[in-house]
């Protein structure tokens, strides 16, 4: 039996993420609210093909869980990379980066906002089409 991705999905998708920091079409799901009792905030984020969130650093650091598809992670100065499901990427706190989905693929990462007592997150500049093109 052939199943699409939703039917096998196993959070919701969420809402639409806010257009001031995510270029495209992505979704979130807020999992796990801020609070002092865990000092962590996860969401569940899918991005459609081509969609990416903006540059952006987080104060305490961020581990992102792929769960579906495949998508992009870049640092400022270095390659793009691809990643895709079953890949756990570890962001280091005050690292400029962005995160998103490939040209022709949507990805979904649960994404964990750590030691959130320092912060969540910084948002920057977006992420241009040539920033973007520069993963062909
Ligand atoms: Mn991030």
């Amino acid at each position: 039996m052939k199943t699409t991705p939703s039917e096998s999905a196993v959070f919701p998708r969420g809402d639409r993420a806010p257009a001031e920091y995510f270029t495209g079409t992505a979704w979130v799901q807020p999992l796990v609210p801020d609070s002092r009792m865990f000092n962590v905030v996860i969401g569940h984020v899918t991005f459609e093909a081509g969609a990416r969130n903006n540059w952006h650093t987080h104060p305490g650091g961020q581990i992102l869980l792929v769960t579906a598809g495949k998508g992009y992670y870049q640092e400022k100065g270095k390659p793009i990379q691809v990643i895709q499901k079953g890949d756990v990427i570890q962001i280091p706190a005050d690292i400029v980066h962005w995160h998103g989905a490939s040209h022709e693929q949507s990805m979904t990462h649960i994404a964990i906002s750590t030691n959130t007592e320092k912060g969540i997150v910084a948002w920057l500049q977006r992420v241009t089409d040539e920033e973007y093109n520069r993963s062909n």
